[in-house]
């Protein structure tokens, strides 16, 4: 009998506790400016907005930090602080960090691996470098991570965490899901460090190894006339393959191709050894090393 009502009143208290009741809302602000409430409100809306699973948090106060932080979570109130007298960019960009930390705390996310140790240069205590690593790479939203898509060969350590961003996020809308096709057309032996340039005039000059050079024609594979190298980018005017890279809070960096045009930005995979996308004649092309060969082909978008 006297047990109970402590243990009932317990539990109502952590109810209120959490900060959020039934009411899963995007959370209002309170302080600051109205810019900065707004630019607060609208950012947590839509970041929310992006998350797979529910995060539930309960205000956000602009202003009344203590210390070096812009921002916190608290984990018992579900609320959020952020410094005000900011640019509103950053007031952005801190809130969508704070809402990581809110998922990280909520989900529970084992950040246990090595993967979570952070790389940026923030004196922190070691049992707060998971949740940094995560919160700074998450803060990104989930458009890097969708670009970058499975762990490549080749990719330096801790690539990984892209992976529980992509877990967490629904596919971004500023990333296309199209299948976009590399279809070989040419190859060439080379033997050690073989050097080549794309040519104007759809040629490819390569140095072997031995000092001997010789241009091909990409299209026929035959010996061709020296032309040019061919200047500028992989840029038809309508499409473009660009190298792509995003940075996690590890110091992790992987380099994609990434296919772009007016529709959007879309992944086209993996980047091959050496690879080097280029355009010739309204084509997207690239050549890559395969082990003791050189090959070369056409980038085409469904
Ligand atoms: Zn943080």
């Amino acid at each position: 009998m006297t047990s109970r009502l402590p243990a009932l009143l317990l539990a109502g208290l952590s109810a209120w506790a959490v900060g959020c009741g039934r009411d899963c809302a995007p959370p209002e602000a309170r302080g600051g400016t109205d810019a900065e409430q707004q630019a607060a409100e609208d950012e947590a809306a839509t970041f929310l907005g992006l998350m797979k699973e529910e995060v539930c948090v309960a205000r956000i106060k602009l202003g009344g930090l203590r210390g070096t932080s812009i921002g916190k979570y608290s984990p018992g109130t579900r609320r959020i602080k952020v410094e005000e007298d900011r640019p509103l960019d950053e007031i952005r960009s801190t809130v969508r960090h704070e809402l990581c930390h809110a998922l990280q705390f909520q989900h529970e996310l084992d950040l246990s691996g090595p993967e979570w140790t952070l790389a940026l240069p923030i004196e922190l205590p070691e049992d707060e470098q998971p949740g940094e690593t995560w919160a700074y790479t998450c803060q990104q939203g989930p458009e890097p991570a969708y670009l970058m898509g499975e762990t490549c060969p080749g990719d330096p350590f801790g690539t990984e965490v892209f992976e529980q961003v992509r877990a967490e996020f629904h596919p971004p809308g500023g990333v296309l899901e199209r299948a976009v096709d590399f279809d070989e057309v040419g190859r060439l032996a080379v033997e050690g460090d073989a050097v080549w340039v794309p040519t104007e005039g759809g040629g490819l000059w390569v140095e072997h190894s031995d000092g001997g050079a010789e241009v091909v024609d990409l299209r026929t594979g035959l010996p061709a006339p020296p032309g040019p190298a061919l200047e500028g980018s992989a840029d038809t005017g309508s499409a473009r393959l660009l190298y792509y890279t995003a940075f996690a809070a590890n110091g992790a960096q992987g380099l994609r191709l990434v296919y772009d045009d007016e529709e959007g930005p879309t992944r086209a995979g993996c980047l091959r050894p050496e690879e080097t996308p280029f355009a010739v004649e309204g084509e997207l092309w690239s050549v890559y090393r395969d082990d003791t060969d050189l090959v070369w082909g056409v980038w085409s978008v469904e």
